[in-house]
């Protein structure tokens, strides 16, 4: 057979769900696969173009959503995999595909014939009768076309194309760099003194990581973050957690190979002329003009609303650090490396609470049931575990999303562990979008990618209470995805602004905290008893604790991202030095460290969805903690009027609503930022 006939992404997928055809894939089927589709998606937007017919919105702007379709889907394939199941073979193609990807869009946002019957609608859409979403729809690919370039004359437009191809490539190389170092580290761990402080469930975890990597008779610790941090929580080997915090956060930053310097470089240098072609004067604000916020400045106001408290509160958790430090006999100054370990002391202490002891009722099944029994209970919706469904991995699970009446609502995936093959992180992505495309609808097929440590053979999955909330935060997302009820893709699910995308993700970690939900679902793994009201009262004793800690190192990067997008130099600085000076321009406190350093914060580099954009956590979590209190108002956190609000503009109404107006119509309100800072423990106490 040739390629061509034996590829099985040339033909239709007669699958289940017209889900991958994983089992036959290969990476070479991809390259083939991805030209066809660019030719068929290019032929389309052609015949859209030249339609002898006037434009109107379905044979132009609908015609535009609707095609694409084989592109679409292989897309959706493509970068899945990429991210969750990878093989050197397959990031070549990676590399391959990054420049012809970029071509291939540029070549539809600047396709001129097409964009002169969007901009001919565009300007009479007052006169044309549209539906409300149809109306956004017309605008929201007007402005991608603009925000692409199309306006730009013919001259800029090449260079503008060759700055967005070069930028795809050094995207993919920035990912596959940081993947490169978190694969290439191993802490091993022979003896008990290696091991020393560490409880069970780190070091069966940590066991299993070793089997992984065929090393006999020893404990594995890598950079996964469900390795590494319950590692610095817990090692008394203070020299360990030098060398292991060390390896974490100089990933990219090391000569070579790998070195993701000159790339982030590179990439702000090529952004700063981007915002420049488009006459902005640096690329944060070019990246804000397409946001809630709109300005820096409505970011920066914010992010100093939590700065000055955040600090003041992380000194005096240093100060019970320290305090903890003595009354153990011991005296050094705390590092970045041992913040964690001394706060798991005080921790401990102060509310009787030591993790170990709370993870054993947080096994991962009984987590997932948690999650999915509380969509159903706010939303009707049924998960239907489809075992003999394979997907890429063993490890990943296949699930029908049922409605109320039956009805196939979507298919989610839910991936939870980590391997060397997949991307460090938790995310949400789709296969599939929902849309009313076609004669029955479109459903939608949603995957959740998590890093949990396996359990040993034979034991369960542990999960630690941070873990869960992840467990909620990505199956949040999923559930955007889901419930998407418009008409086109365009709009569909989480395809909104980004500082409003984390909304739906960052409310649903909020059932995880009910006392309720934790009675019915935090049980013994062994014992299968309830978590005991005493634990849920500790846990919840202990919310705020370390939030100084958490605040200063997130917004100390979400500044740090704001600050290098807006450079207006030609040239970008050097990062490390740049990052240096920027944290001590704000202050930075020492010994505390970021979430994300500039060499390996895949946010800003990985892509470019979050640059300029880290802050949107944030910014969402004022919509979510003000959000959230309308259940707590209504007296019930399963209160059916309050969930079936938050379903209609929330969750299913993806982009078809301009997202102030969708919060306002849910809440009856706009938000208020006093529950973000009540919620962190960061309300100053009233004057009086
Ligand atoms: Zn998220």
């Amino acid at each position: 057979m040739t390629l061509a006939t034996s590829n099985p992404l040339l033909t239709s997928w007669n699958t289940p769900y017209g889900l991958p055809p994983f089992a036959s894939l290969q990476a070479e089927h991809f390259k083939p696969a991805f030209d066809a589709a660019f030719s068929e998606h290019r032929a389309e937007l052609d015949a859209i173009a030249s339609n002898l017919a006037p434009a109107d919105f379905d044979n132009t702007v609908a015609a535009f959503d609707r095609a694409g379709r084989s592109l679409a889907r292989l897309d959706g394939l493509f970068y899945n995999l990429t991210a969750s199941e990878t093989s050197p073979a397959l990031q070549a193609v990676e590399r391959e595909l990054a420049g012809p990807v970029a071509a291939h869009t540029n070549a539809i946002y600047m396709h001129a014939g097409l964009f002169k019957r969007i901009d001919a609608l565009y300007e009479r859409r007052a006169s044309i009768a549209l539906t409300p979403e149809q109306l956004r729809l017309l605008e929201r690919v007007h402005l991608d076309f603009v925000r692409a370039g199309a306006k730009l004359d013919q001259q800029v437009q090449s260079r503008y194309g060759q700055v967005t191809e070069r930028l795809a490539e050094l995207s993919t190389k920035f990912a596959q760099n940081v993947l490169a170092d978190e694969s290439s580290y191993r802490l091993v761990l022979r003896t008990e003194e290696d091991l020393a402080g560490l409880p069970d469930f780190v070091r069966a975890a940590a066991r299993q990581a070793a089997l992984d990597r065929g090393i006999a008779d020893a404990c594995v610790i890598t950079l996964s973050r469900s390795h590494i941090v319950p590692f610095l929580t817990f090692s008394s080997r203070r020299d360990l957690r030098e060398q292991a915090y060390k390896a974490w956060t100089s990933r990219g930053e090391h000569e070579g190979l790998h070195d993701n310097r000159p790339v982030a470089r590179e990439m702000l240098t090529l952004r700063r002329e981007q915002a420049r072609l488009h006459d902005h004067a640096n690329y944060a604000d070019y990246a804000l003009g397409d946001t809630m916020a709109g300005r820096a400045s409505a970011v920066s106001d914010l992010l100093m609303k939590v700065w000055n408290p955040a600090k003041k509160a992380l000194e005096d958790e240093r100060a019970a650090l320290k305090a903890m430090l003595l009354s153990r006999g011991e005296n050094f100054e705390v590092e970045a490396w041992d913040w964690r370990y001394v706060a798991e002391k005080v921790r401990q202490v102060r509310y009787d609470l030591d993790e170990s002891a709370v993870k054993p009722y947080f096994p991962l099944d009984r987590m997932v049931e948690a999650v999915f029994d509380c969509a159903q209970r706010l939303f009707g919706v049924r998960f239907v575990h489809q075992p003999q469904v394979q997907a890429y991995h063993p490890d990943v699970k296949v699930y029908e999303v049922r409605a109320a009446d039956d009805a196939l609502v979507g298919v989610f995936l839910h991936d939870n562990f980590a391997r060397p093959s997949k991307r460090s992180g938790a995310w949400m992505s789709s296969y599939r979008l929902q849309s009313r495309h076609g004669a029955d609808g479109v459903t939608p097929i949603i995957v959740n990618n998590n890093n949990f440590a396996k359990g040993a053979p034979g034991e369960p999955t542990l999960l630690s209470f941070d873990d869960a909330r992840t467990l909620f935060h990505e199956f949040g997302h999923g559930l955007h995805g889901l419930l998407s009820n418009v008409t086109y893709e365009r709009l569909s699910g989480t395809n909104v602004l980004r500082d409003f995308v984390e909304l739906p993700s960052q409310i649903f970690e909020n059932w995880l905290s009910e006392p309720e939900v934790l009675k019915k679902h935090a049980r013994h793994y062994q014992t299968g008893e309830a978590i005991p009201d005493e634990l849920v009262r500790r846990l919840e004793a202990a919310r705020n604790f370390n939030q100084g800690y958490e605040t200063v190192r997130y917004t100390a990067s979400a500044l740090v991202d704001m600050a290098i997008h807006s450079q207006e130099a030609v040239e970008a600085p050097d990062i490390v030095a740049f990052e240096a000076a920027e944290l001590q321009r704000i202050g930075m406190p020492r010994g505390v460290g970021m979430n994300h350093r500039l060499p390996h914060f895949q946010h800003l580099f990985s892509g470019s969805s979050y640059a300029a954009g880290y802050y949107v956590y944030l910014w969402a979590e004022v919509l979510d903690a003000d959000g959230y209190d309308a259940f707590t108002e209504a007296g019930s956190p399963f209160d059916p009027k309050v969930a079936q609000k938050l379903r209609q503009f929330i969750y299913s109404s993806g982009n078809s609503l301009e997202p102030s107006k969708a919060f306002e119509a849910f809440r009856g309100r706009g938000p208020t930022v006093e529950p973000m800072l009540r919620k962190r423990g960061l309300l100053e106490p009233a004057a009086g």
